[in-house]
């Protein structure tokens, strides 16, 4: 049995699991928050409902990592008797740019890639390395695994990736299509597929990640052909905070009304989407709440979300010889009977039938969701990234 510590570095924040592989058991899970401030806060959960929660001073991410070690080995509620127990630390890597489309273990030319990187994710990978360097550091005698969003979506073509701009774009400021939340897709499409008891190399899913950020990907016999985000996590369909696709000729036509690159830059990513559209809220159960009430506003909010995801999953489809599964997961995927409804109830044109009771009664549980005489199975997968980042980092370490 091996144990790995999951851990995904942010800038303020440090989330973590630790998991015995290959069971694929979580023997706890924690959150560290406000790293930087003057006082952090550390939350670490048991399965068994021990919870060790403490507020301290973390001025920084080695003070960070010191307080998530003492909680790990802690006597009362940790969640492994010493250090020596992990044997692979796997970290959750936004950027890996063109130069990885699998996970791998951490040495410095990894290090050189994620800090070149930089550049097209500049809010993650600093945070991401930060995370690294202090993982390397304090547990210098363990595998360290970088796991990327962008990997999966390394098997897209050019005709997938390439933007209609000039070809210098591409090859002087790698400007493409990268994609985001490849670790979850990955995850639910192979989920789903075991569910339909069918194997990847020859089955067809669109995978819907509907969180507060919000992904569709197509993926045929097990590799990401297409994907909604694209440069950036801003493109696709409308999100929580974010516009989704939009004419970009808009920028222009509002500069030169007065709006700056950092107004456009804020509004685009932080008060657009639903929280845009809607005017009160970017979580989909105030939306669903006051559309239920009669906002208008709202109605027309979760009209113009559910379109969109129904344009992408149509363009998907029309690219892949059959649709096998249409999976949804993320909070919205995972929980909201309503939006799935919303999202499906056009789709039968396409063989994609929903059954809206099996959809009322799975609720936000793993299970199929489509009528027996659908084309494509609907399943409801709720995501596991760590999960995903732990079997990586296991078969690493078993690999080696
Ligand atoms: P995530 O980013 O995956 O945590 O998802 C966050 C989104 O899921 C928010 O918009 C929440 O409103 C939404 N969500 C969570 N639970 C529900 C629910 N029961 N019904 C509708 N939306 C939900």
């Amino acid at each position: 049995m091996h144990t790995i510590l999951v851990i995904n570095c942010g800038s303020s924040s440090i989330k973590y699991e630790v998991y015995r592989m290959p069971d694929r058991e979580s023997i706890g899970k924690g959150l560290i928050e406000r790293i930087g401030q003057d006082m952090g806060h550390i939350c670490q959960k048991r399965p068994d409902g021990k919870v060790y929660d403490s507020n301290a001073p973390m001025p920084d991410h080695k003070a960070a990592m010191e307080h998530l070690k003492s909680a790990l080995i802690d006597g009362e509620a940790g969640l492994i008797s010493s250090m020596a127990e992990i044997h692979g630390v796997g970290h959750r890597v936004v950027h890996g740019g063109e130069e990885y489309s699998t996970s791998v273990t951490i040495d410095d030319k990894v290090i050189a890639a994620i800090e070149k990187n930089i550049e097209l994710a500049p809010l993650h990978n600093p945070a991401n390395l930060i995370g690294i360097r202090e993982a390397m550091n304090q547990l210098p005698d363990c595998t360290q695994v970088a796991v990327f969003d962008t990997a999966f979506h390394q098997t897209l073509s050019p005709a997938a990736y390439l933007y209609g701009l000039p070809r210098e774009f591409y090859d002087k400021y790698r400007i493409r299509r990268y994609g985001f939340h490849g670790t979850s897709h990955r995850y639910v499409s192979g989920e789903a597929i075991k569910l339909m008891k069918r194997h990847p190399s020859n089955t067809n899913v669109i995978s819907c990640h509907l969180g507060n950020g919000a992904s569709i990907t197509a993926i045929a016999n097990g590799k990401s052909m297409d994907t909604s985000m694209g440069f950036t996590p801003l493109e696709g369909v409308v999100m929580g905070t974010r516009s989704g696709d939009i004419d970009p000729q808009i920028l222009f036509y509002l500069m030169e009304r007065g709006f700056s690159k950092e107004d456009l830059n804020r509004i685009l990513n932080k008060e657009s989407g639903m929280l845009g559209l809607s005017g009160i809220s970017n979580d989909m159960r105030d939306i669903e709440e006051a559309a239920a009430s009669g906002n208008k506003q709202c109605r027309e909010a979760l009209d113009v979300y559910a379109y969109r995801i129904r344009k992408y999953i149509g363009a998907f489809a029309a690219n892949m010889v059959r649709t096998d599964i249409l999976v949804f997961t993320g909070g919205i995927g995972e929980n909201s009977v309503k939006m799935r409804e919303r999202i499906c109830h056009r789709l039968e044109s396409l063989g994609i039938i929903l059954d809206d009771e099996r959809n009322r009664e799975n609720g936000n549980r793993q299970g199929v969701i489509s009528a027996d005489y659908s084309k494509t199975a609907i399943c409801v997968v709720p995501t596991n990234e760590e999960l995903q980042i732990a079997r990586d980092t296991y078969e690493i370490i078993d690999g080696m």
